[in-house]
């Protein structure tokens, strides 16, 4: 940008504005005459100047008075103004004149090279000013631009997640009523060939809901939202669990599975056991799938026993048709295969790994590989948990096979969908319970206000009044039975803030939807009196 600095020459003499501009031609500037005071304070109202050469004595107001008058205005403030007088050395008007807020005196006759310098060290200054702020402008400009695009990122990520919430409750509710339902006909000793439909029925249910479960989590993981839980668990139990719900596809496979832990694991350890069966879950899945003939070991060591802070060391090592060495760093990305037909060969997304390797690097650990195409593969990671102080775990109670009578206990069921009315019911009638369905909020709370419940299981979206909605309400009743009714939420919501939010309403606790039946016995049971 080129500036070009204005300066304004302030004499009732015409001879010596001449004299002024010819002196300094020469110089890149544009100068402007004034033949009064007035007519200077006019002028700085409608310009910015680099700088003023002010005669002092003039008629009407003279130079001091002039300057005084310019200096009122905010912006001229800082606005350099030098005199030029024949009289300066004289010691009143150098007070006065600095006082009125000059910057230098410049005597008459002028000695040309001093004037010019002078002039010009100002009008470099100017030029300074002016470029530095142009730059502070454009970059606030830029700043303004960034905070914009910054809202509108966020607001997006909003959306998103809000969409998802949205999406994932909407899918899983018919879902889990799916799942639900053929858990139900499995319960009613269906003849071999219905059987096989059932599983089959199962099976693809399940895989929709693995999916849909891959998708939230790595959208969660994505905009920074996962929180991990801190509970007691028994790792043995954990893999074993695993195991078995492998057990079924790896013998179909002709497949061994086998776990292997170190004796020196503990019986119970504290840590995030929901999210390990996740991530060996999609381990043992994937060996699994790329594994024909052979083996899948799920071994675990312990590799330091900080009393704390126990390390482990998990691996899965599978006989299957491994992972070429240039395609190992690519599938741990989203969306990456190691062969484009392998979704047509074997199935999934592509997502599996980019979660599992986020899921144990949120938690200080790394997901490493060793694999040889045509030998197998082995997937292993290190984590560490916190010692526990138990020994034993209570939930063990949980593990229970057998379901005893439920006689006496009264459940009521708030739930608008009427196919998860019928399951939930369905099996409590089975275990005896005495059930009451209440179709959203608000009926719950006239019932509970008129009739003894033993435990509430409640629906968190409901029309007319939802769950967390009608606990609060609930607990706002007078007496100690309405403050200590439990209230358990049924929740199809992955999502952890659901999680929170259904602790600050009151309720006592949830069961994800689709329910395992044992969990919701073993969670209604304590209530029976
Ligand atoms: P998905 O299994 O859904 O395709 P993953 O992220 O779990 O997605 O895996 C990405 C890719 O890594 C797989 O498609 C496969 O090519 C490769 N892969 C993962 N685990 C194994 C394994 N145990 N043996 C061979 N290839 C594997």
């Amino acid at each position: 940008m080129d500036i070009l600095p204005k300066i304004l020459i302030v004499d009732d003499n015409v001879n010596n504005i001449y004299a002024i501009e010819k002196l300094l031609a020469d110089l890149h500037i544009e100068m402007i005459r004034a033949r009064s005071g007035y007519e200077a304070i006019e002028l700085t109202a409608r310009h910015e100047f680099a700088l003023i050469l002010m005669d002092v004595q003039m008629p009407g107001i003279d130079g001091f008075e002039t300057v005084e008058m310019i200096r009122k205005e905010e912006q001229n403030e800082l606005l350099p103004i030098i005199y030029i007088t024949a009289i300066y050395n004289e010691n009143y008007y150098r007070t006065k004149g600095l006082k009125s807020g000059a910057v230098d005196f410049i005597a008459k006759p002028i000695i040309a090279d001093m004037f010019i310098g002078k002039v010009n060290i100002f009008v470099n200054l100017y030029k300074q000013r002016k470029k530095l702020e142009l730059e502070i402008s454009q970059r606030a400009e830029i700043e303004r631009e960034l905070h914009k695009a910054k809202n509108i990122a966020e607001e997006a990520a909003r959306a998103k997640q809000q969409f998802l919430s949205t999406m994932s409750h909407e899918i899983r509710t018919p879902l889990n009523a799916i799942i639900n339902t053929a858990n139900l006909l499995r319960e009613e000793e269906p003849r071999p060939d219905q059987l096989d439909n059932i599983e089959i029925l199962q099976f693809s249910a399940g895989n929709l809901m693995n999916l849909i479960n891959d998708i939230l989590d790595f959208s969660k993981i994505d905009s920074g939202k996962i929180e991990f839980e801190t509970v007691d668990f028994d790792l043995r139990k954990l893999l074993n669990g695993v195991r078995q719900s492998f057990e079924y596809e790896a013998v179909k496979k002709g497949l061994e599975l086998v776990v292997q832990i170190s004796e020196a694991v503990p019986p119970v350890i504290r840590g995030d056991s929901v999210r390990l069966s996740q991530i060996l879950i999609n381990l043992v899945g994937n060996a699994i799938k790329f594994t024909n003939k052979g083996k899948i070991t799920m071994e675990v060591l312990v590799i330091s026993d900080l009393p704390e802070r126990p390390e482990f060391l998990f691996k899965v090592i599978d006989t299957g048709i491994g992972i070429p060495e240039d395609k190992q760093q690519f599938i741990f990305e989203s969306f990456t295969q190691a062969s484009s037909s392998t979704t047509r060969n074997y199935g999934g997304t592509g997502l599996g790994l980019a979660i599992t390797k986020k899921l144990i690097s949120l938690q200080g650990g790394t997901l490493e590989l060793n694999s040889k195409p045509g030998e197998g593969s082995t997937f292993f990671f290190k984590l560490k948990f916190i010692k526990s102080e138990k020994n034993r775990l209570e939930e063990e109670m949980l593990m229970k096979t057998s379901f005893g009578s439920l006689t006496g206990l009264r459940v009521l069921v708030v739930e608008d969908n009427l196919v998860n009315q019928k399951i939930v019911s369905k099996f409590l009638t089975k275990w005896d319970a005495t059930v009451n369905i209440a179709e959203n909020g608000r009926v719950a709370v006239e019932k509970v206000a008129h009739e003894e419940y033993d435990v509430v299981l409640m629906d968190l979206h409901m029309p007319e009044m939802n769950g967390y909605d009608a606990t609060k309400a609930i607990r706002s009743m007078e007496g100690d039975y309405f403050k200590n009714l439990p209230v358990i939420a049924l929740t199809a919501s992955a999502f952890l803030e659901d999680r929170d939010k259904i602790y600050t309403v009151g309720m006592s606790g949830y069961i994800i939807k689709p329910f395992n039946p044992r969990e919701l016995y073993w969670k209604i049971e304590p209530f029976l009196k």
